[in-house]
């Protein structure tokens, strides 16, 4: 069995694999992969995993959940178009290569972007504090996790104004108040499903207010809330994982407990790198994400040793992202913290060897 640390798509619970893997052979005599998505048979999954996201997010009366394709990336489109209003102004917030990606799309759309804070002076390695939020902007954006620097927003930003979150990372990672925000979007393929749907969470006050002159249709939230994910086909399979998955999640306690075992992962691993002589971490310790651990070695030239070392142990997904170099171990909700002590008894073994 592998330790898998990848960063997305990721490591998903056993029995969610199995019970998915049983589905692709039979989902009520037919294989979930030739089922029509208007068959009642999936209508009832559809409902099934929306109401789980509601169940497990505790999602207040008044907002709407929807599965959607596109990825985070046209996530960051939608956004920008559902609440772009009067004032065509956006405030976002730089901490990483996925927020610069939803300022670009921001801008494309036709948005005025004021980034009002960033950490991209220090290559990304803090979540910006000192800063003040704009009043005179339509809604507030900024990534609640930083999947590729290895930074976590442990606070949200306090604004009046109406808050979008891109949460691709850190969903379902820790109890988090929706109320809190107008719109989330996060894609399914790190603690939801497989790739292929894309998840939001709105508002629904919020919809069908758009100043956008530009609104084709699949780009309309809206139009996908009245529709209840079914506009057009939907990524059928990655949307019946989902609801597997988030079935699985309920019965184990649900996002609470998940956060519980996710605080424990990740105090496991970053002991080891403030101790372990040989390793140290890339962010600031206050800023650290609980999802993605990043780290380097302090002697780069030992890497080919490290490496070999935890490839051996039958740990995947560990190089960092092609930007940034070094390590990065990806906690995702499913993957057990005895995989995290494999990692670091590796790093120990790796120390005593070279100490
Ligand atoms: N935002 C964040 C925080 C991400 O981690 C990612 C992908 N890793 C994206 C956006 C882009 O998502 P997608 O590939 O689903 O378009």
């Amino acid at each position: 069995m592998k330790h898998n640390f990848g960063a997305g798509p990721c490591i998903l619970p056993q029995n969610v694999f199995k019970q998915a893997a049983a589905a692709v052979l039979d989902f009520n005599g037919l294989s979930i992969l030739e089922v029509s998505h208007r068959h009642k048979d999936f209508v009832a999954v559809m409902d099934e995993a929306t109401d789980l996201v509601k169940k497990a997010l505790n999602v207040p009366v008044g907002y709407s959940v929807v599965y959607l394709q596109g990825g985070a990336t046209l996530g960051f489109t939608i956004a920008a178009l559902t609440m772009m209003r009067d004032k065509k102004k956006a405030g976002y917030i730089n901490t990483g290569t996925w927020a610069s990606g939803a300022i670009k799309e921001a801008k494309k759309v036709g948005l005025d972007v004021n980034v009002f804070a960033s950490s991209e002076d220090k290559n990304f390695t803090y979540i910006p504090k000192d800063y003040s939020i704009p009043t005179d902007a339509d809604y507030i954006h900024f990534t609640s996790n930083n999947t590729i620097y290895g930074t976590q927003f442990h606070e949200f930003p306090k604004t009046d104004l109406p808050l979008v979150c891109d949460m691709s990372s850190d969903i379902f990672s820790k109890v988090i108040n929706v109320a809190y925000f107008d719109l989330i979007y996060a894609g399914a393929q790190k603690n939801l499903g497989p790739a292929g749907a894309t998840l939001y969470i709105v508002k629904d006050e919020v919809l069908g207010k758009s100043t956008s002159p530009f609104l084709p249709t699949y780009l309309d939230l809206k139009q996908h809330v009245e529709k209840e994910s079914m506009l057009n086909t939907p990524p059928v399979f990655s949307v019946y994982v989902a609801m597997l998955n988030l079935r699985d999640m309920l019965a184990n306690g649900g996002v609470k407990a998940i956060e519980e075992r996710n605080d424990a992962k990740a105090a496991l691993l970053y002991k080891e790198i403030d101790e372990n002589p040989l390793f140290k971490g890339t962010v600031y310790p206050e800023d650290r994400s609980k999802m993605n651990v990043t780290f380097l070695l302090h002697d780069e030239h030992l890497s080919e040793e490290f490496d070999k070392l935890w490839k051996g142990a039958g740990i995947v997904g560990l190089p960092g992202h092609r930007s940034t170099g070094g390590y990065r171990a990806s906690l995702y909700n499913a993957l057990p913290i005895e995989s995290v002590q494999v990692l670091v008894d590796v790093m120990r073994e790796f120390a005593r060897v070279k100490g």
